[in-house]
């Protein structure tokens, strides 16, 4: 079926999208011989692993759950990474994962010898932002608990780790990395001889267009060359950007000096990091309010008045029935999603190169009902 004829909401995945940025992130592994693994915390849509798996090396997981996803859907190299580990979790997770990065040197020493082989590293922070505005994505911060500082590194449990890991980035081009790599190794390359990889992280946001891809190789090529060190990088968001749509359908119309669009999607169900970036989502066929002859605010059915996704402008009168296609819906969306004022969860559709579309997942009543008790 055609996306028109989606029942909405739903999530689509646009397939030949996807296999464009696969592409370009796997011209990097074979440019520089780095591997790429899918931090499954920004798109953990799995029936695309297997397409996924094509391109790159594997998955990177925040916890035991998306480990275990990461295993059973794609069952190659399977990283680990969380500020603490459960006592109950920590074995399951030696017999998943190939990499456990540990965010300080208390974890460490607790599991040590609890490891059977795994490769164990240690998260750094290298005090080094290169954000501006989103305070809240900045393990940089003064006193973020994300991350071992040069003072707190405890050099003699050095032998207990092979790698070291930092994740310092969030929508950033190559520039950024290059200065917090500049900064991880003026503090902590003393170490590196001692060691066999090291993880940069994500944030990278490599398949925008104006993405710096030379230099980026650039700087994996220098730690590689440099130092013998396996380089990793765990990109999310740039292994499924701009390659999904999110269908809605408008269902009122309402006026009380401001037209606003009640949709069957929400902000606050559906893209909540419109409320919490916070940002607007591109929307197909709009442009900004006032641009156009037409302008709305677009929000939803639940309570909350702030559910709001923006305001934006159309050619033409907007009206019940009218579907809108938000753009870039892949990242970040389904993994939040929540049933807040029993919102149906959004179906997941696939779209193929030839914009044909197939039903993957269907929600229900259930859904909403089977998380509470
Ligand atoms: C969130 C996260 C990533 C992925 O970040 P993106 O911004 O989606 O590329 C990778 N590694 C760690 C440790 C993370 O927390």
């Amino acid at each position: 079926m055609k996306i028109e004829e989606l029942k909405t909401p739903c999530y689509v995945i646009d397939e030949g999208r996807l296999t464009d940025n696969l592409k370009i992130l796997n011209g990097v592994r074979e440019r520089t011989g780095c591997s790429i693994l899918l931090a499954q915390k920004a798109f953990s849509c799995f029936a695309e692993y297997p397409l996924i798996a094509k391109y790159i090396d594997g998955t990177t997981a925040s916890g035991l759950y998306e480990a275990r996803l990461g295993k059973e859907e794609m069952g190659l190299s399977n990283h680990v990474f969380a500020p603490a580990y459960k006592e109950a979790d920590f074995e399951e997770l030696t017999n998943i994962c190939d990499h456990i990065v540990f965010n300080s040197f208390s974890q460490l020493k607790k599991y040590k010898d609890c490891l059977k082989g795994v490769n164990a590293g240690i998260r750094v922070n290298p005090q080094c932002s290169t954000q501006d505005g989103h305070a809240i994505y900045d393990p940089c911060a003064p006193g973020s608990r994300l991350g071992v500082t040069r003072e707190q590194f405890e050099e003699e449990y050095l032998p207990y780790i092979s790698g070291i890991h930092f994740h310092t980035l969030c929508e950033q081009n190559a520039d950024a990395l290059k200065i917090t790599l500049d900064a991880v190794e003026e503090q902590f390359g003393e170490y590196f001889s001692r060691l066999s990889w090291i993880n940069m992280g994500g944030g990278h946001h490599i398949t925008r267009a104006d993405y710096d891809l030379e230099l980026l190789e650039s700087c994996i090529k220098r730690i590689q060359d440099r130092y013998g060190l396996r380089v990793y990088l765990e990109p999310g968001e740039a292994v499924a950007l701009n390659a999904g749509y999110l269908v809605t359908e408008v269902l009122d119309v309402v006026d009380n000096g401001i037209k606003t669009l009640i949709l069957d999607a929400s902000a606050a169900c559906h893209m909540p990091d419109v409320l919490e970036m916070p940002y607007r989502p591109p929307l197909k066929d709009s442009a900004d309010p006032g641009e156009k002859s037409f302008t709305y605010r677009l929000s939803s059915c639940t309570c909350l008045a702030g559910d709001v996704i923006g305001d934006y402008s159309f050619d033409h009168e907007i009206k019940p029935g009218d579907k809108l296609y938000f753009m870039d819906m892949a990242i970040y969306s389904m993994v939040k999603n929540n049933t807040f004022n029993g919102m149906p969860l959004p179906s997941i559709a696939i779209m193929d190169q030839d914009g044909e579309c197939r039903i993957i997942k269907e929600f229900g009543y259930e859904d909403f009902k089977n998380r509470l008790s």
